[in-house]
């Protein structure tokens, strides 16, 4: 165990999950493990090995699928308020374990511990959510054009539901994604990020808990591991009905493609390029914080994380002024430590891409006015801690137009109205979340009418990060199109069926159409 990790109480945390022993890739609490080369998990905090992980071979993978194809025989005939039950225990262990599935989150990929408390916070919402569900999935009824007979609509369970997350939420975008499924009646298999597999081991741990006190198959819930490769089993596998992938955009491109090219459905939640827009009329302290939190926070790791200011010239240099000084304060370090608002990027190949990004923008013809840089010495290690950094730019510089995972703002002036913000604002590919800063009741209503934002989140008087699970959570264009979370987000995850019944004794056709013999 590293100074770190002792310090804060990480031995503690992974006895309770039950992931202390894990130097030789196996694990205990798991009925069926991968047998694969190896995965290393490194923190990004103190750069020590926390696990080593073995991927899912295609031998383990088949194993997976029939324990899971097994599982939905039983789980989707109990009754959806009796699977509710089920995650309602689960919601119940989380928040027994709250604590030291939060540090874990913290310690592997480097967010706040206030962050990886949050995440499980999430994980618990979307449980409480769900158990509400499990006693409303409706379907309509509807008057038929036939005499004596009646119509309606029902849903069904889909049956396996393939996970692929990403490493920026190793623990909630699973729980968003399995607690509808189950509550629908699916089963689930996860493959999380290669980068956290720790937290996915962790997370089964708790469930495969649970369905055992219940009596209930592992195969409800299924944990395979890997990068790319073992993703691709899923996305290839027409036993999946629906593969949900978060991540980036280019994953999505390729995920699309594999799951279509079987007639299958994907949800996708990828990659976004968020922008705040601050009007004259906006509070400029509550524009810093917003943006500053946005920028900077999970060290700019969110796929909601604030990219672009937008800020009327009229404005511009005083907005500008107040983010410089708020950037002095800022104090870069060990993310368990709540004393610090910064901890580090996810690994050294985050930090190339940091220094790159930062390099473009200047020789895009951008200036750099909070300069970034990376971190040595006593406490950096790891080498994965960065400066948050200001560059002025313009919206139609390469970079600026794509996703880079780190602390980067650019600052955008415009001038004349709002509708040339908002031409700014939807000027690039993706569309995940944006944010309007204003007083103005006309400005804010604009924004969010057709005209205006063209994203699947948009906000007013509030940054572009810190979702709530109670609505619908996701993007258009190339963020994917896909919804997940609150809202009627769970329909995805069920197939849908249209009934009609006859309950007289003649057999008219619809549409009038006459067919006699
Ligand atoms: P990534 O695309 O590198 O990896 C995400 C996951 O996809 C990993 O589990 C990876 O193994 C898997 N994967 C990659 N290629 C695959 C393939 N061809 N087939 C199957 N699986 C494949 O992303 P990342 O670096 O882990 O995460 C950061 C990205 O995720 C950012 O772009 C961020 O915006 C995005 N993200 C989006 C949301 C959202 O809800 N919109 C949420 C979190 C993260």
């Amino acid at each position: 165990m590293s100074k770190i990790a002792t310090a804060f109480g990480i031995n503690k945390a992974l006895i309770a999950l039950g992931v202390q022993d894990m130097n030789n890739g196996t694990s205990t609490g798991l009925s069926f493990f991968s047998s694969g080369e190896i995965i290393e998990s490194y923190s990004p905090v103190d750069g020590a090995l926390i696990a080593k992980v073995k991927t899912t071979t295609k031998a383990d993978y088949e194993k997976v699928m029939a324990s899971a194809s097994a599982a939905f025989i039983s789980w989707q005939k109990k009754p959806a308020p009796q699977r509710g039950e089920i995650i309602r225990q689960f919601g119940e262990k989380l928040r027994e374990l709250k604590e030291p599935l939060g540090k874990l989150v913290s310690y592997e990929m480097g967010k706040s511990y206030q962050e990886g408390l949050g995440e499980v916070q999430e994980m618990i919402d979307i449980c409480d959510f769900a158990v509400g569900l499990s006693r409303q999935l409706h379907g309509l009824t509807m008057h038929s054009e036939r005499p004596g007979h009646r119509m309606y609509e029902q849903y069904h369970s889909l049956g396996i539901v393939g996970i692929i997350s990403a490493f920026n939420f190793p623990v909630a975008v699973w729980a968003w994604n399995t607690a509808l499924a189950w509550i629908c009646g699916d089963v689930c298999i996860w493959k999380p990020s290669e980068k956290t597999p720790l937290c996915g081991i962790a997370c089964q741990n708790i469930i495969a808990e649970v369905l055992q006190e219940n009596n209930l198959p592992e195969g409800i819930s299924c944990l395979i591991n890997g990068d790319y490769r073992v993703g691709e089993m899923m996305t290839r596998d027409n036993r999946i009905p629906l593969v949900s992938a978060t991540g980036s955009i280019s994953m999505g491109k390729v995920v699309a493609q594999a799951v279509a090219a079987r007639l299958g459905k994907s949800l996708l939640e990828l990659g976004g390029n968020n922008a705040i827009i601050v009007t004259p009329d906006a509070d400029i302290k509550m524009t810093v914080i917003g943006a500053v939190f946005g920028a900077v926070g999970t060290a700019g790791q969110r796929c909601t994380s604030t990219r672009r200011l937008i800020i009327h010239e009229s404005i511009y240099d005083t907005v500008k002024d107040a983010l410089v000084t708020a950037y002095k304060q800022l104090r870069i370090g060990n993310p368990l430590d709540e004393n610090n608002h910064v901890g580090p990027l996810i690994d050294p190949d985050a930090v190339v891409l940091y220094k790159k990004a930062l390099e473009k923008v200047v020789m895009e013809g951008g200036q750099l006015i909070v300069e970034g840089g990376v971190l040595k010495g006593e406490g950096y290690e790891s080498g994965c801690y960065v400066r948050p950094a200001i560059a002025e730019a313009k919206n139609n510089f390469e970079i600026v137009q794509h996703e880079t995972f780190a602390p980067i703002l650019y600052l955008l002036k415009y001038s004349g109205t709002l509708e040339n913000a908002i031409t700014i604002q939807n000027g690039v590919a993706q569309g995940l979340s944006s944010a309007i800063m204003t007083n103005n009741l006309r400005e804010a209503e604009y924004f969010l009418s057709t005209a205006g934002s063209d994203c699947g989140i948009a906000n007013v008087n509030i940054g572009t990060s810190g979702a709530e699970i109670g609505g619908a959570f996701g993007g258009e264009k190339e963020t994917g199109g896909g919804r997940e979370s609150g809202s009627d987000a769970w329909k995805i995850y069920m197939r849908r069926q249209t009934n009609t019944i006859n309950y007289t004794s003649e057999l008219p056709l619809a549409q009038g159409i006459k067919f006699d013999l």
